[in-house]
């Protein structure tokens, strides 16, 4: 089906209507703290589907799950641990999605066939609100094309999403950024499946942190992987795009004698005086870079670029979010000076 996609503001009014297409099991373009939702009725099927067409999402890439309060969770999972529950008390709402055994009320196709679903409590006043309103839980993957960058800002979801659903919520910029952090469970440790703003060392004051693999490794092909969503190229602007691993000093050397045709450099935003071929920076510290990367990406569609050299950002804390994200988008090319 086509739409006329609308684009609503957070007033109760629009409000009450996107909670009423979720609710008719349509499928709304929503604003959470990380990147934007494509949401839907996480327990109907059909309503499901319709985002994985929407997105032309692979159908083993499972969806995380949103609820408004922790006192829901064990209507959706079960054999929760303690551990999950102090996370909870610090992290919750927030960035932070908890994988766990689910009920049989979450369908196959939420989670993509596995017999777990990642359930996140979003802190975003307009994402609670949806919840609430349309009395549903909502499974909303990222609201981007599959394999683009990731949406945030509601221009960036009518971007990609125009005709392919009823309506987009306009809630302005993500503060965050970068999609949530992802966890499981193993004998009392916690599994890093995909960092996020809740950062590994944030996590390792409540149990010992086991950081997958796959977060800084590319999983070769057939290779089993803990969360689908490590196997795929993600986040891919259109332009090569190439991490340069140095100084402040390397880096601008090496951009400024590698300019040309389409060529563009993404440097920390102290580097960008000396840049002497064009450049979009994407800020300094990990949460600013954190919150700019994807919106810096698109924005390298936008003008066409070939060829992109971003700097390489810190591996620690937020950084490692950051890492994670750029390393997919640059299909793990990195030159280390
Ligand atoms: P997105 O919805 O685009 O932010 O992607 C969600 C990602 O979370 C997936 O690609 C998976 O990597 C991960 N994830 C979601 N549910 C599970 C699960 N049940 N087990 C492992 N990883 C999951
Ligand atoms: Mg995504």
């Amino acid at each position: 089906m086509s739409y006329k996609t609308k684009l609503l503001s957070t007033s109760e009014r629009d409000i009450e209507y996107a909670a009423k297409l979720l609710a008719d099991g349509e499928v709304v373009g929503i604003p959470t703290e990380t990147v934007y939702g494509l949401a839907s009725d996480a327990e109907n099927e059909e309503a499901v589907k319709r985002i994985f067409e929407a997105k032309g999402r692979p159908q083993d890439n499972p969806l995380i799950v949103h609820i408004a309060d922790i006192a829901q969770l064990e209507e959706y999972v079960h054999d929760v641990p303690q551990l999950a529950y102090k996370l909870a008390e610090k992290f919750c709402p927030g960035p932070l999605t908890m994988v766990l055994p689910k009920k049989d009320r979450i369908p196959n196709v939420t989670s993509a066939g596995l017999d777990t679903v990642g359930i996140r409590i979003p802190y975003h006043p307009a994402a609670r609100k949806l919840i609430l309103a349309s009395g549903k839980a909502l499974a909303a993957p990222s609201a981007n094309l599959s394999g683009s960058p990731s949406p945030t800002t509601a221009m960036h979801v009518m971007n990609d999403m125009q005709g392919r659903i009823p309506a987009v919520v306009d809630g302005g910029s993500c503060p965050v950024g970068v999609e949530s952090t992802v966890i499981s469970f193993e004998d009392g440790r916690i599994r890093l499946l995909r960092p996020g703003f809740i950062s590994a060392d944030e996590l390792s004051e409540f149990a010992e942190v086991i950081c997958d693999r796959h977060i800084t490794e590319a999983a070769v092909e057939g290779e089993q992987v803990r969360s689908p969503g490590m196997k795929y190229k993600h986040y891919s602007p259109k332009a090569n795009v190439t991490i340069i691993s140095g100084s402040s000093e390397q880096y601008v050397d090496y951009v400024n004698s590698h300019g040309g045709n389409g060529v563009y450099a993404m440097p920390f935003d102290s580097d960008k005086n000396k840049c002497r071929i064009p450049c979009i920076p994407y800020g300094d510290t990990s949460e600013e870079q954190a919150a700019k990367l994807f919106a810096v990406l698109r924005e390298f569609d936008d003008i066409g670029a070939k060829q992109v050299y971003a700097r390489c950002p810190l591996t620690s804390g937020v950084g490692l979010a950051v890492y994670n994200r750029l390393l997919r988008a640059a299909g793990f090319e990195i030159i280390t000076l």
